[in-house]
């Protein structure tokens, strides 16, 4: 065990001034800098690679693959599938369930629109017909 000074250098245990700062050691701060200054770095760099391997970052030239994928009509339906069967990745497959959602809501309004007018206008023709039989 070593005692490690406010200088960031290491001292031996029993030491009462740092060897490189000459600073008094204060030996009832110690078990904190030994405890804070090692393990912090750990954590990041166990976080860094939890990320890594649970979320791949997709790069710059992935998302334009992606929006060109998503822009092409029956092809985007068929990257939404493939995306959300075959990719780990959480970040992706919450964007393309929001797009799925937003889709939804938009070709809801649009199929009303087409389907209901066009509905009316066959039957005013069936109407229009019933009147000449
Ligand atoms: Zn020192």
């Amino acid at each position: 065990m070593s005692i490690i000074c406010k200088c960031g250098c290491e001292n031996s245990d029993n030491a009462q001034f740092c060897s490189v700062c000459g600073q008094p050691i204060e030996h009832n701060s110690q078990p904190i800098y030994q405890q804070a200054v090692p393990q912090q770095p750990v954590y990041s760099t166990v976080n860094n690679n939890v990320q890594i391997q649970g979320e791949q970052p997709i790069s710059i030239l992935g998302w334009i693959g992606y929006f060109i994928l998503f822009g092409i009509p029956i092809v985007n339906i068929i990257t939404y599938i493939v995306i959300l069967c075959s990719s780990k990745n959480k970040t992706l497959k919450n964007l393309i369930i929001a797009q799925i959602i937003l889709g939804v809501l938009l070709v809801i309004p649009v199929m009303a629109a087409i389907v209901v007018p066009s509905f009316i206008g066959y039957m005013e023709k069936a109407g229009a017909l019933a009147l000449f039989f």
